[in-house]
């Protein structure tokens, strides 16, 4: 895989930095952190410009080198993140490009592109998290509808989401990897009800979502019926492979600016605290390296493979080494909430569980990556 930039991909990196350096400073500030419906209209405000200037389709069908070049240019910019955008543009729109009739992928990836639908995750249950597989909200097939019922937990984004990226149960006799199904869920649907969660940090930013008796048409079905375990397994390695590719460029980023900070305020002198921020610096060189394999990956065969969960494990570690260092360098700041880097050292703590836990990871990667023997 060649990943050296041509001159034309250099060409595309000049053309996006200027509009960069054009449109940021047009963009309205900030949202709070706790105003979801303000969060979802500046994220879907940024999706559109993009759309607009013909950047949208990069994350989905651009050359892994111009993909990586929009993370680095995005980035270094400070451009806003995906923020509301991330279910639908970073793994259930490419579980639909690669899965979906084509009647599905007209009604769907258009307005993920443009900005004018967000999507959330309903995977997890209450006893149905890294196992899964043992789900058991239910769907019954009722002529041209499931009529699905259950519970949904931790869904990122639920309360402002149109649509839901749904695993139910089909066939409750099958084995249990085998009466699964793959629903695309309105949100706005009878029956669906959202009770926010709070977090740690403080904002609502996941939920608890009901569904009693709720009517899917059969058509926003992705796949065969029972064979949702294997659509899954797709959108989990878009999810852990490719997702957090731009979070890496952040994490550099972060890093940089602790090393400065630490020149400021006197702890640089700690050779303790300069050895941990250079390793550190390794590590998410090593990560990018990890980003263009997995982007290299799933330009080339379509989907990302089980080496995305090398780089999830990594991932999600360095980065609570990361903040964890914020701490270090902060002092007594560390614990005022208006700081800079605070609120995403507590954060931070959820990305070793959220999009499977390190040690389901470390399974994955024993047996999939490695072929260790499975346990017992
Ligand atoms: C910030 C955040 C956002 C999230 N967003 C979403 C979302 O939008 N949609 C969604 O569906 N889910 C979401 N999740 C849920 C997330 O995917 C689950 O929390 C995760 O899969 C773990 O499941 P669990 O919480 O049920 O823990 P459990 O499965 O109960 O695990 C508890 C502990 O036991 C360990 N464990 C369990 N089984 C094994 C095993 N076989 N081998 C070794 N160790 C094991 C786990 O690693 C963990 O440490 C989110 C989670 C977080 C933290």
């Amino acid at each position: 895989m060649d990943l050296a930039y041509t001159p034309e991909e250099e060409e595309f990196r000049a053309r996006l930095r200027a509009w960069l350096t054009r449109t940021l400073p047009l963009l309205p500030p900030k949202p709070s952190p706790d105003d979801w419906p303000a969060r979802r209209a500046y994220d879907l405000g940024w999706q559109r410009r993009l759309y607009d200037a013909g950047y949208a389709h990069v994350h989905w069908d651009a050359s892994p080198t111009v993909r990586l070049i929009f993370l680095e240019e995005t980035e270094r910019a400070g451009a806003p993140y995906v923020g509301a955008n991330f279910v639908g543009l970073l793994h259930a729109g490419p579980t639909i490009a690669a899965e979906g009739t084509p009647a599905q992928r007209e009604r769907w990836l258009e307005p993920i592109l443009k900005g004018e639908e967000v999507w959330c995750q309903g995977f997890s249950e209450p006893d149905a998290g890294s196992d899964l597989a043992s789900l058991r909200t239910r769907a019954r097939r009722d002529g041209d509808v499931y009529r699905v019922t259950g519970s949904k937990i931790w869904t990122s984004h639920a309360e402002v989401a149109d649509w839901c990226e749904l695993l139910v149960r089909t066939d409750p006799d099958a084995p249990r990897h085998q009466g699964i199904t793959w629903l695309a869920m309105p949100m706005d649907a009878p029956g669906v009800t959202v009770r926010p969660l709070r977090t740690l940090a403080g904002s609502a930013e996941f939920a608890e979502v009901f569904l009693d008796d709720v009517p899917v048409p059969v058509a926003n079905r992705v796949g065969a019926e029972n064979d949702g375990w294997r659509v899954t397994m797709v959108t989990l390695s878009f999810e852990r492979g490719t997702a957090f590719a731009g979070e890496v460029v952040a994490c550099r980023r972060v890093l940089a600016e602790l090393a400065r900070e630490a020149h400021g305020n006197g702890r640089w002198d700690d050779p303790a605290l300069r050895r941990r921020l250079g390793r550190l610096e390794a590590e998410f060189r090593a990560l990018w390296r990890l980003v263009q394999w997995n982007v290299g990956e799933a330009t080339e065969n379509g989907v990302p493979g089980a080496g995305g969960s090398v780089f999830k494990l990594r991932y999600s570690h360095a980065r609570q080494q990361l903040y964890d260092a914020t701490a270090d360098v902060l002092g007594d700041a560390a614990l005022d909430l208006d700081r800079p880097w605070v609120l995403e050292r507590l954060s931070s703590l959820s990305y070793t569980i959220a999009a499977g836990t390190s040690q389901i990871q470390r399974t994955i990667v024993a047996q999939r990556v490695l072929g260790l023997p499975k346990g017992r």
